[in-house]
Formats: C-alpha cells, structure tokens, sequence
C-alpha cells in the first residue's frame, strides 16, 4: 500500500529525530541519513523478540533469525532488480564491499604490469584499496581524468586504445555519483567499453543508492556496493552485489565460521555463495533495518519521491547557482548533478561557514569530503556541502541561503 503524501512536509514526519527536533535544518545525508520510524521499530524489535544466531543451531528462535536475515537479502535483491539471491552479500558498508573487492579480484585477474582503471574524483573507499591493491601486485593505477567541472573524460578510453594500455586493463572501478561535487558519472561512456574487453566494472553506488534507480539487470555493472546507512537504513550494514560468476571463481576474502563446508587439519572447501563471502556472525539487525529502509522507501513510492527530490534538487541548485560571492563546484547542467551542493563563500574558510551556520541549527559538512585526490585535481582545498534527503523541504534552501546571507554580513 503506498503512502500518501499530501505536502512536502510530509516525508519528514517518518522521521523521529526530526521530529524531535523541529528547529534542525539537517543537510548532511551524503554523510549519513536520518531513519525512519519503521527502520528503527525493526532495529528494537530484533533484539527484543527474535535474537539467535542464525544458520548453526536447530531451535526456533534461530530459525526466526536466519529466517529474517534471509529475508532482508530477498528484500535487498528485489530493490536492485536482481535475479539471484546468491549475488546479494552483507558487509558492514560500502567501505568493507570495496576491501573484499580489492583484495580478491585481483588474485584472480592481475599480475605486474596489469592496470586498474578508476579516477581521481572517487571516494577514498573507492580509491585507496585499489592503490593499494595495485602496490601489492606491482600493477599501475591509471585515472580517467578529471575535468574541471567535477566530469569525467571518458575520451581518455580512445587513448588507452591508440597506445595499447586498453589491454592491460583488468578491472574498472567507479563511483556513480560524487560526494565531493554531485557529479553523476554516466555509465553508459564506461560499461560497454569494459563489456566488449570482458573488464568487471565495479561501481561504489554509496551516493546513487538513495537518489538513482538502481537496476543491475540494465546497468551493465559486474559489481555493485553501498552502505546501508546513506539510504535511511542503519550503520554498520551494506551490501556487495556481484554477478555470481565473477563471485563463484574468486577466492574468499575473511575466513572463519559459515563460510565453509568442510574443515579437516589439512585442508578447508568453501561455502555456496553468498555464504563464503560472509565470515562470522552477521548483523542480523543491521540487514534487517538495511531491507527494511529499502521497503519504506517503496511503500512510500518511488515516483512520489524521485519527483520530489528532482523539485528540491532543481529549487537548490537554482538558489545556490545565483546566490552573490558562492562559488558552486560541479556541473553546471543540472542533469549531470544529484543531491549535493559544494561550495565556497568568496573569502570565507569553509570551517567558518560550517561552524556559523550550525549555530542557527543548518546542519552541513565542511572539508575534503573523504576525497583528497579529487579536491586536489581540482585545486580546491576544502568545500562547504550541502546534501539532501528525502525529509528535506523547500524552507531548508531557504533557512540555508538566508543563513550563508548572515556568514557573508559577518565577514564584511
Ligand atoms: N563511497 C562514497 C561515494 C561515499 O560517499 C562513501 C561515504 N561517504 C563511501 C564510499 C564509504 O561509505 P562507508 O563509510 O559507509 O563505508
């Protein structure tokens, strides 16, 4: 049954502590988001009612609790349009997914020499474990550059073709939409150059998975993460989807219990998928409050809140585009651009805005975004950022540029 939503106003009242703060305009949601009442009744309910180990023992209440955490995956798989429940793992977050990643999809596909194509303007989750992967296997990382207004150069692909590199790519790996400047990378320019050459394209949707349709059948990604607490799920949860035969011939990351078969002193064979990726006891609540922020958000409607959010985004970007003494980073074609606002008041340190605004209760973050080589292609040091989620609402833009008015006054 959909919600209805009579105004605006109405996404916000799902939201508890924003209701027990009416005064706070909360622009930080590409760090995190805020939760909705029947996340958070899922999170109590686990503990209080159904709490077991799942998997191992043979008693109700654990069957209840690998039941939920089953169910959580069903949930996960049907939000991204998957057509199998052994491509959905749980981590903990974007971060983990992108760690299992780079430290097992090169066992499998790269030696000295080899290059893994990403770019500069990713997340370091998305960033330091390939480098880092790249130094363990003497291989080289190689960026697809980045232009000034926070795009990308996907020409440089014709590049790597004239000069021979294109075949020493083993694996691509990139965001889909920046948490530095909102750039949305589009996909279509890389996928079907990595398909043609059989590279697995793996795509950090830490960012799109609240704002973007999200189908793997159509997306023409061998890899998806995100992490459960940007789309109004809990912290601590995420999820690695992945196409089951990359997943069946790479090597597990963690090792432990539930992730195997059969152990002897000699030798140890692996669990099914998705099970030999998940080592240990899983958050089941955390999966739980993960799939069940995915079902708020489709029993709200999609539509209902996709169009809502492309209102608000355009009312910003309208706002801060023509706001005196802003500098805006990113694109300026508002098609290109989703949810997060960076930029600067000429003369004015980004952690003095921040500091200011926050005294009138506007919540936003000031810094390099967890982007360092991206702020640094581009030669910003910092950035004020606003972004939005679904609770937030037109008088937010308002409350915000009327408080960067008062930033401005003070530092005259
Ligand atoms: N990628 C992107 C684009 C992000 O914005 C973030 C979080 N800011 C991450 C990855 C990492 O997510 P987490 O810290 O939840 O693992």
């Amino acid at each position: 049954m959909k919600v209805k939503e009579s105004g605006e106003k109405e996404f916000r009242r799902h939201f508890p502590l924003l209701k027990n703060r009416s005064d706070l305009v909360y622009l930080d949601s590409a760090a995190t988001s805020q939760k909705p009442e029947k996340v958070l009744q899922v999170l109590d309910s686990y503990y209080r009612k159904h709490n077991a180990n799942v998997h191992r023992s043979f008693h109700e209440l654990a069957e209840e609790s690998t039941r939920i955490l089953e169910d959580a995956r069903d949930g996960v798989c049907s939000f991204l349009n998957g057509t199998s429940r052994k491509e959905v793992i749980f981590t903990r977050g974007a971060t983990e997914a992108l760690n299992l990643l780079a430290w097992t999809l090169p066992e499998l596909l790269v030696k000295e020499g080899d290059i893994i194509l990403t770019t500069l303007l990713e997340h370091h989750a998305n960033f330091v474990p390939w480098q880092q992967a790249a130094f363990r296997k003497g291989a080289i990382l190689v960026f697809i550059p980045a232009r000034q207004d926070g795009t990308l150069d996907f020409d440089f692909l014709h590049e790597l073709e004239k000069d021979g590199r294109a075949r020493r790519v083993k694996i691509a790996a990139l965001g889909h939409l920046s948490n530095a400047f909102g750039t949305i990378h589009p996909l279509k320019k890389l996928s079907p150059w990595c398909r043609e050459r059989g590279i697995p394209l793996v795509l950090d949707a830490a960012q799109s998975i609240a704002h973007l349709p999200l189908n793997v059948q159509t997306l023409g990604v061998d890899f998806l993460v995100f992490s459960g607490h940007k789309v109004y799920g809990p912290m601590g949860s995420g999820v690695l989807w992945g196409r089951e035969k990359w997943l069946e011939k790479m090597p597990p990351w963690q090792t432990g219990g539930e992730m195997i078969v059969r152990v002897t002193p000699e030798k140890t064979g692996w669990n099914e998928l998705p099970y030999k990726f998940e080592a240990g006891t899983p958050d089941v609540p955390a999966a739980a409050g993960l799939a069940a922020a995915l079902q708020w958000m489709k029993d709200t409607g999609l539509k209902s809140l996709r169009e809502k959010e492309q209102a608000l985004n355009h009312y910003a970007f309208q706002k801060l585009r023509n706001a005196e003494g802003l500098v805006l980073y990113g694109p300026l074609d508002e098609s290109c651009r989703q949810s997060v606002f960076s930029f600067n008041l000429e003369g004015i340190h980004s952690h003095d805005v921040a500091q200011i605004l926050d005294r009138t209760n506007v919540a936003v973050r000031a810094g390099h975004h967890c982007a360092q080589p991206a702020m640094r292609a581009l030669g910003i040091p910092s950035t004020v950022r606003a972004s939005l989620g679904i609770y937030n609402t037109f008088e937010d833009i308002d409350r915000l540029v009327h408080a960067l008015k008062n930033v401005q006054e003070l530092f005259l």
